[in-house]
């Protein structure tokens, strides 16, 4: 069991009176750790990538960790933040006049999409002076420049080549200055993609020089990588040495959200009810999909129920020689309301669920307006 587990074990024991259920719990720690190992490997700047988990106390306690920058995707995010306490990028396909006008105030770096968001940035140019521009590329640019080891998903994330030598070309022409280039392959795309997308930016980044005529200044490789990277087969001192062929006065980087905040987040309910329907056992919870939608699994057509841990009285049941198979269901009346599985132990009422691995996108990826249920709450770890 690793330490912070322990650790929230000991809270949730000690410091029962100051927790409700459900609720998620953090460990700043794990966040420092996880962003300053990931760091170390990549050997890049690392950018982190607010979707994941854009809860407010948590970014706040975390503000001085991400030092690279936060990357950002709506307006709501965006003033989220306090004014000048961490770097902005901001990054989405639809954002709009508005939008880009306050990410221009709030100094933060515009990764532009498309080339009408483009023509707004022009107009808000007139205004007031912008940070240098970094251009999002679509990943299938990539394929251009090397072979990529089976399919990878399409998406509409960015330019294709051709509008992003017109880009090029209305930055010239309106002195617009180019800091670089953003690409991302997706999620889990980067063990398989980091080496080719790396050589294929190498490319790219030499196109960019010769239609701009003047240096780049940042390159984002995007990232993908998961949680877990550590476990992987991937071998870092390679790819360091491959980025190093980047010209020096370029700053490369990557993003993460998954990889910095999965593992350091944990979620918490309570049994409330335990029933038995033929021969298997149900823990009705205060939590479930209403709070914790990615734990319902309803977006695998195979649906691998996580295991929690169940402390009784504080203390951790272990499996006994019973073999029960029961379920954790959620309280929002949704036939797959089930969060949890439990093997080989019986659950009763006041049994707590710990659920590891969902400080990412559980809590930011949750619709929680059904049946107006309450939110879980947020506590932070140190
Ligand atoms: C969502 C997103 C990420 C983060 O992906 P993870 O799998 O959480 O690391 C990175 N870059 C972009 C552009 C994204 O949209």
């Amino acid at each position: 069991m690793n330490v912070s587990l322990k650790k929230v074990i000991t809270q949730l024991r000690e410091n029962k009176q100051y927790f409700s259920t459900p609720c998620y719990v953090y460990s700043i720690e794990d966040v420092a750790n996880n962003y300053k190992k990931l760091k170390g490997d990549l050997g890049t700047s690392l950018i982190y990538s607010l979707k994941a988990n854009s809860c407010l106390d948590l970014i706040l306690r975390c503000g001085h960790i991400f030092e690279d920058g936060v990357e950002i995707a709506s307006i709501g995010e965006l003033n989220l933040l306090p004014r000048g306490q961490v770097f902005r990028y901001i990054n989405n396909p639809s954002a709009d006049k508005k939008f880009l006008r306050s990410a221009v105030s709030s100094n933060s770096v515009l990764v532009v999409d498309n080339l009408s968001q483009l023509g707004l940035i022009k107009e808000v140019q007139v205004k007031r002076s912008i940070n240098p521009l970094v251009l999002r590329l679509n990943h299938s640019i990539l394929d251009k420049f090397g072979v990529i080891p089976g399919r990878v998903r399409s998406d509409h994330f960015g330019l294709s080549w051709g509008d992003a030598l017109a880009a090029l070309d209305i930055c010239k022409k309106n002195h617009l200055t180019v800091a670089g280039f953003h690409i991302f392959r997706g999620s889990y795309s980067f063990i398989k993609l980091a080496n080719i997308t790396a050589q294929a930016a190498l490319h790219i980044t030499k196109s960019f020089e010769s239609a701009l005529g003047y240096p780049i200044a940042f390159v984002n490789l995007g990232g993908g990588i998961e949680s877990h990277w550590q476990n992987q087969k991937f071998e870092f001192s390679r790819y360091r040495s491959l980025l190093s062929e980047f010209p020096s006065y370029i700053q490369i980087a990557h993003e993460s959200g998954r990889a910095i905040m999965e593992t350091a987040g944990y979620f918490v309910t309570k049994v409330r009810y335990v029933k038995w329907i033929n021969k298997t056992q149900y823990g009705i919870c205060d939590g479930g999909m209403a709070q914790n939608f990615l734990l319902a699994k309803t977006e695998q057509t195979f649906r691998r129920l996580q295991e929690p841990i169940i402390v009784r009285k504080g203390i951790v049941v272990d499996s006994g020689d019973t073999a029960n198979c029961g379920y954790l269901v959620g309280t929002s009346c949704n036939r797959d309301d089930v969060i949890g599985k439990v093997m080989g132990k019986e659950i009763e009422p006041e049994d707590l669920a710990i659920f590891c691995n969902c400080g990412a996108y559980n809590a930011s990826y949750t619709l929680a307006h059904f049946l107006r249920l309450p939110p879980a709450k947020s506590y932070l770890m140190e």
